[in-house]
């Protein structure tokens, strides 16, 4: 078939495929302007510190403001963007509206790392580096240390070598980079030794299991020893409840994240959510005992 396929294009036609080739088109059709029309929101989840009860930072997840069909999580919709041009422009997009939330939050007295997902595809993509460079210069008042880019384990590893010398290039522009999900990529050593990353990010279907489960306890204990031996720092996602704390915290895991502590919040609930967090007594006993 594949044969054939050079010499007679047009012949075998499959209306099924194309059926779904064009509900497909139509899909990102949607999606583009979906981005144009400003229908495309970030919430931010924060980040803890809970050996000082610091609040380090907040992740940004992007969500659809879909005009019939409500708040869309992006396992909905991001799917539909993968390896297209379009996915490029919403990431673009997302580190923009990050940085630009960053900054406005400085204003206001709150200076606020935040955390960037990056798809595989604009991390490799030519223009990422300069982008970068870009959004950083337009919201020239937040410190370039002050954006993470999380970028997904597999997605690293799949093309190592242009991988690094990105991510190299990017850390000169000041940074930083953290692997997610980690512990679902199956990456070596050696993997781990050669890329420029700042974090590991524990995936949370480790941490969520890790109190009644002794290979996810061993796996998130494994990650924790490979972050101290490389020199890394770690982060824990998927913190539900006080118990996982306690855990991470006698394992040596200071940075945690997660519904626990609280759900990815809308941009105008983030300031008065910090505010709540300095008065939180249960976790803040957790950061003086144990
Ligand atoms: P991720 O980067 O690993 O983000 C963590 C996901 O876990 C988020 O889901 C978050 O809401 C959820 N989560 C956080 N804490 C907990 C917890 O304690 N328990 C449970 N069960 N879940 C928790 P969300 O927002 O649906 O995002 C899913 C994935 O979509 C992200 O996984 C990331 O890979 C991708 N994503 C999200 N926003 C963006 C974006 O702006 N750009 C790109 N390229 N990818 C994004
Ligand atoms: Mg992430
Ligand atoms: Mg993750
Ligand atoms: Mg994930």
């Amino acid at each position: 078939l594949a044969k054939n396929a050079g010499k007679n294009r047009y012949q075998i036609f499959d209306p099924e495929i194309d059926r779904k080739a064009q509900a497909h088109r139509k899909e990102l059709e949607l999606l583009r302007h979906a981005l144009a029309n400003g229908e495309f929101v970030l919430y931010y989840q924060p980040k803890v510190d809970l050996e000082s009860g610091d609040i380090i930072g907040a992740e940004a997840l992007i969500r659809w403001h879909h005009p019939e069909r409500g708040l869309l999580l992006p396992g909905e919709f991001l799917p539909l963007l993968h390896g297209s041009e379009l996915e490029n422009a919403v990431d673009e997009w997302v580190i923009n509206t990050a940085l630009a939330q960053a900054s406005a939050w400085h204003d206001i007295g709150l200076s606020m790392h935040v955390s960037v997902n990056v798809s595989a595809g604009y991390l490799l993509a030519p223009t990422f580096c300069a982008d970068l460079a870009r959004a950083l210069q337009r919201h020239g008042n937040v410190p370039p240390a002050h954006l993470e880019l999380e970028v997904l384990e597999t997605a690293a590893i799949a093309d190592m070598e242009q991988a690094v010398v990105v991510l190299q290039r990017c850390r000169q522009l000041g940074v930083h980079f953290a692997l997610d999900d980690f512990g679902t990529g199956y990456s070596s050593l050696t993997y781990l030794r050669k890329l420029p990353v700042d974090t590991l990010k524990i995936d949370q279907s480790f941490v969520r299991d890790m109190l009644n489960d002794a290979d996810d306890l061993g796996i998130v204990e494994g990650v924790i020893q490979l972050a101290t031996v490389f020199g890394r720092q770690v982060i824990a996602e998927g913190v539900e409840t006080l118990q996982h704390g306690a855990l991470l915290r006698r394992l040596g895991c200071r940075v945690v994240q997660g519904y626990g502590i609280a759900r990815p919040l809308a941009a105008d609930a983030f300031p008065q959510w910090c505010q709540q967090w300095q008065a939180d007594a249960a976790w803040h006993t957790l950061t003086v005992s144990s």
